[in-house]
């Protein structure tokens, strides 16, 4: 199986992969991990990989171009044993049964969110969904890829040295939190491939932004994640 990951700090995963199990795996080829820089697909001197967020706040978001032009570069065309993964702390939580779902493919693309996130239209036209790996936040994406490609690769056969061991691990649960997820973001441009910036968010009127945040934030809370909300909560 090949893992390909995202990242604007490539030199992060230079720890993770070379010990044990994992290490063992790259070498017998059950194994293949590809370490992308995102700054290799920005157009810009400076390489710039972020931008200020629309409607203002605080930090910046990862912009939506150099993401795009690397994951369709990484996969130029969509296939079912192909997966593009939003690491992110919205996503669907991580648990065993995924890892069993992933291992079945023959690609994994896993992006690394940094900073206050990323451009909301990755998760809505780029990637396939956002994974999270518990409720809670992390400063990147990197150790959440790590963790998941480790739990993936040691279920890919060969891999574990008996191969019957992975089968009768510990199974799991997801974890129920509680609270609303951030809300959908943007930074520049207000129109990228036809998808535009929500109106709202131009316009500078801090209370309708407010506003809109707050029912966007529970419109994506209640679509993706409705165990974190018991009640209906009213604006
Ligand atoms: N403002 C965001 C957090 C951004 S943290 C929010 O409140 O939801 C920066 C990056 O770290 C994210 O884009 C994501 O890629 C990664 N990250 C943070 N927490 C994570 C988690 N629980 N699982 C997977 N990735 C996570």
């Amino acid at each position: 199986m090949i893992f390909h990951v995202l990242t604007i700090f490539p030199e992060f995963f230079r720890g993770p992969f070379e010990h044990g199990v994992l290490q063992r795996a790259r070498q017998s080829g059950a194994v293949e991990i590809r370490i992308h820089n995102l700054r290799d697909w920005t157009p810009d001197r400076h390489k710039t990989v972020d931008d200020r967020p629309f409607g203002g706040g605080e930090g910046m978001l990862l912009k939506p171009e150099p993401l795009f032009l690397a994951a369709e570069s990484i996969f130029p065309e969509r296939r079912a044993d192909r997966r593009t993964l939003l690491l992110s702390a919205h996503g669907r939580l991580f648990d065993q049964n995924a890892a069993n779902e992933f291992a079945g493919l023959r690609e994994l693309l896993l992006i690394c969110g940094r900073y206050e996130g990323v451009d909301e239209r990755v998760a809505e036209h780029l990637a396939d969904s956002e994974l999270s790996i518990g409720n809670y936040v992390l400063s990147g994406g990197e150790l959440a890829a790590a963790v998941v490609i480790d739990a993936v690769a040691r279920l890919l056969p060969g891999v574990l040295g008996n191969a019957s061991s992975a089968a009768f691990e510990s199974f799991q649960q997801a974890g129920h939190g509680a609270g609303v997820l951030d809300c959908p973001q943007y930074t520049r441009p207000a129109e990228f491939r036809g998808w535009k910036v929500p109106e709202v968010l131009l316009s500078g009127n801090h209370e309708e932004i407010r506003r809109w945040r707050r029912q966007a934030a529970l419109e994506k809370t209640r679509r993706l994640r409705p165990d974190l909300l018991p009640f209906k909560i009213e604006d």
